[in-house]
Formats: C-alpha cells, sequence, structure tokens
C-alpha cells in the first residue's frame, strides 16, 4: 500500500496534489510519501518482534538526508556499501553503532572513516579485506567487528544484474571455505568476529530462495560455534521484492518474511538485522514527468516526456517494468491505446515501455512513474547535460524540495578548464 491515491480527480501525494508541486516545481521530478516510508520500515521492525533486532536501511535505493534522517528518527539502522553512503548516514545524524558496512571492494581509506567514526560491523567479502581490515584497525589500535558474508550458493529467481547470491556472483565467501575462513579471522590481531551475513539478491517475489539460504546460514552457525566462534549476530541482507505492477500476484509480505526468520534461525539466540532497501523505499516514491510531444511514427504512437533514461535507469537498465498513470484521473472506461513512451536522450534505450496501453495523453499532460523511489533518484545522472532530477518530500500536508534541481550555471561550474588551453582558438 502506498499514499499516492486519487482525489477528486487529481493524482496526490498524501494530502498533496501533485500538479502543485509541479506548478512550482517543475518537471520532472522525484516525489516520496514519508507515511508510506515510515509504514514500510515499521512493517519489517513488526516482523521481527520477539527477536532482538535491528532494521537496517539498505541506503544504496534511496540516501537523500531527508530520507534517511526520517527512517533514522523512527528507529532505523543503516546499511551503507561506500565511505559516500557513510558519510551521509553521520550527516543526518546515525550513530556509527547503527551503521553496518557492506559491499565487496571497501578500501582502506574506507576502513579509517568508519573506524574513527563508530561502526556496528562490517560485513566482510573477502580473505584480502579481512587482511586489509585487519591491519588498518590494528594500526589505530583498534578492533573491527566483522561478519563475513557467505555466498550461499542460492539461485534467488531475479534479474541477473541483481542476483547476488550463487557462486558465480562476485560476492562473498563461498559456504564451503565459510569454515576456513572464519579460523583465519579468528587468529587476526585486528578482528572481531561477531556474526555471519548473507544477502542474494533483490526484487524476490518469492520466499523460498531465503528459506534455503537461512537454513545453511542456521547450520553454519553451529558449525562455527562448535568450532569456538562467539556467533551472535545474524545478518540477513535485504531483497524482498515489491509489486511494480497492481495486476500481478503480491510479493510475499514482511510478516511472512519474518515468520520465515523466526523459524530458520529464531531458535540460535542471536540477534537479527536485515537489510530492506526496495521494500522500504521503492513504492515510496514516484517520478513524475511532462509530455513534450506527441508523435506518431509508423504504425507506433511515441510519447515523448521531459524525464529521460539518467532520470530512472531501471527500464533501459533491467528492463524495469514502472506503471505509468496521468495524474489527471482518467474517466470510468475511457479507452486505451498503445504508446512507446521515451525521453529526449539521443539513446534508443531511452524508452522507458513499449505498446503501453494508456488513455489519451496530449502534448503539456502530466504523468508519475509508480514504485519510483528506490534505484531511481540514486542512480541518476546528467548525462546529455540534464539538470540533475530534483527531489521532493511530502508529509501530510506539507512538501518541500530535499534535493533543488541545479542550475545550468552551477553544472558548467564544476568544469574547471586548464589555462594551458586559455586563449586557445581565440585568435
Ligand atoms: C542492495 C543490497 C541490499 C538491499 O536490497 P533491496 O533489494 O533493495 O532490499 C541489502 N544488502 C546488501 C548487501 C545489498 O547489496
Amino acid at each position: 500500500m502506498d499514499h499516492f491515491l486519487y482525489r477528486d480527480g487529481a493524482l496526490h501525494a498524501e494530502d498533496v496534489p501533485l500538479a502543485a508541486i509541479a506548478a512550482e516545481v517543475g518537471t520532472p521530478f522525484y516525489c516520496y510519501s514519508a507515511a508510506t516510508l515510515l509504514r514500510h520500515y515499521r512493517l519489517f521492525d513488526e516482523a521481527l518482534n520477539g527477536m532482538e533486532h535491528l532494521v537496517c536501511f539498505a541506503m544504496k535505493s534511496n540516501s537523500n538526508q531527508a530520507i534517511i534522517r526520517l527512517l533514522a528518527d523512527a528507529g532505523a539502522g543503516m546499511d551503507v556499501v561506500s565511505g559516500g553512503e557513510y558519510a551521509r548516514a553521520r550527516a543526518a545524524g546515525v550513530p556509527g553503532n547503527r551503521i553496518v558496512f557492506s559491499g565487496v571492494g571497501k578500501t582502506a581509506a574506507e576502513m579509517r572513516t568508519a573506524l574513527e567514526g563508530g561502526i556496528r560491523q562490517f560485513n566482510v567479502e573477502s580473505e584480502p579485506e579481512l587482511e586489509r581490515l585487519s591491519a588498518v584497525a590494528a594500526a589505530m589500535g583498534s578492533r573491527a567487528p566483522i561478519t563475513l558474508r557467505i555466498n550461499p550458493d542460492v539461485d534467488a529467481k531475479t534479474h541477473a544484474k541483481i542476483a547476488t547470491g550463487k557462486s558465480e556472483n562476485k560476492f562473498g565467501i563461498p559456504i564451503a571455505r565459510a569454515r576456513e575462513v572464519y579460523a583465519m579471522a579468528a587468529r587476526l590481531p585486528g578482528i572481531d568476529v561477531i556474526g555471519i551475513d548473507v544477502h542474494i539478491g533483490s526484487q524476490l517475489t518469492e520466499l523460498a530462495p531465503f528459506e534455503v539460504a537461512y537454513r545453511k546460514v542456521a547450520d553454519l552457525t553451529r558449525a562455527l560455534r562448535e568450532d569456538g566462534h562467539d556467533i551472535r549476530r545474524l545478518d540477513l541482507g535485504g531483497g524482498l521484492g515489491i509489486p511494480y505492477t497492481r495486476s500481478n500476484e503480491a510479493p510475499p509480505l514482511p510478516r511472512d518474511y519474518g515468520d520465515l526468520i523466526r523459524r530458520t534461525v529464531g531458535d540460535l539466540g542471536c540477534e537479527v538485522e536485515i537489510e530492506p532497501g526496495r521494500l522500504i523505499s521503492g513504492n515510496a516514491g514516484v517520478l513524475v514527468s511532462e509530455v513534450i510531444y506527441l508523435k506518431s511514427g509508423e504504425g507506433r504512437d511515441f510519447l515523448i516526456l521531459d524525464a529521460a533514461m539518467n532520470d530512472l535507469v531501471r527500464p533501459s537498465m533491467y528492463d524495469a517494468y514502472h506503471d505509468i498513470v496521468p495524474l489527471r484521473e482518467p474517466a470510468p472506461g475511457a479507452p486505451q491505446q498503445p504508446f512507446d513512451v521515451v525521453g529526449p536522450v539521443c539513446e534508443t534505450g531511452d524508452t522507458f515501455a513499449r505498446g503501453r496501453e494508456l488513455t489519451a495523453l496530449a502534448a503539456g499532460d502530466l504523468v508519475a512513474f509508480r514504485s519510483a523511489g528506490a534505484y531511481g533518484a540514486v542512480m541518476a545522472s546528467e548525462y546529455n547535460s540534464r539538470p540533475l532530477v530534483p527531489e521532493v518530500l511530502v508529509q501530510g500536508d506539507r512538501w518541500a524540495v530535499i534535493r533543488p534541481r541545479p542550475t545550468l550555471d552551477e553544472m558548467i561550474a564544476r568544469d574547471t578548464v586548464p589555462d594551458w588551453l586559455d586563449g586557445a582558438g581565440a585568435d
């Protein structure tokens, strides 16, 4: 459920008509609903009731300062995958002991920053990373709390670009080698082994792969405890999928996911962490865009929008489907026709949808891409020198720009021309 609904014929974000925001901010822009973000966070928090737990929002899905602050105030921890995300979490006021650091390529500088600023744990993905982290921590006279990310060799049955739990993926330590690597970790002077981490992929629409993975984690917990390790924390990753179309069957609910966690690892006495991103932020955001032209092609009509692949890359990168709805509610039973929905960027890949059935639209009409709150704004770029798409947060009847659109002058001023080029071509 989200808070983007038609009221009096106009699509609203909570109590605010999206067209009113468009009139002030201009298009395209992202708009997020605070109520939806909080609702989704709380669903996870409640699903883990009765277990010691922390829900760490995967910041790579949406890392705006206002979003982090909103979720952190509600009690969320953060899952970061870079020094930049770590800095963003700290800048939004998240204490280090609520930040977990994931990712396959942490640098020594990133490790140092997190150890200095405070960290709940590092999720370590390889032996060389383990050695580097130990050296960095030992040189600082400290010990880094770690889990090892295990690759359980489970097929997450999701898009190949976002599956991470098969042995051919770059992520984690093969489960068959886990005991050996834990033994090595325990011997390192700058390492404090506290648990196990697993994350098998994103946009999972069934629970079965999680169940297989978590049972392997439970078995490994017992084996590692027999080896003498004090395994007290399990980070079970993120990945629960969301409905991108309103017609398809619903993906699993956080409640059922929580029951699965209780069933598979609940008897181990471990503190549990999860790292959902998409399910918290995905349906909490829309991308609003204006129709620039309606162009009739051979056998097809193109709807050319002022949003493009640089603003929302998921359709061209993952063949992702986003519902596209007009801001003005169509009359009931209004006829539909197929459109190819495209942006203005000079690439054929700049296509949001082909043959999409929509009610009649004309230049100047506004549309919203649903489910655009995760992996939307964070993946945006300024390709084609299009200004970075702005972001807006709505809460009840209040709204605010939480990242303004840069001006063209600001964009150009970020470049510098070396002085040896001065005057070139001028004479
Ligand atoms: C991407 C990622 C997540 C979040 O995945 P979602 O599908 O957005 O829930 C969590 N943990 C790690 C390590 C990730 O890389």
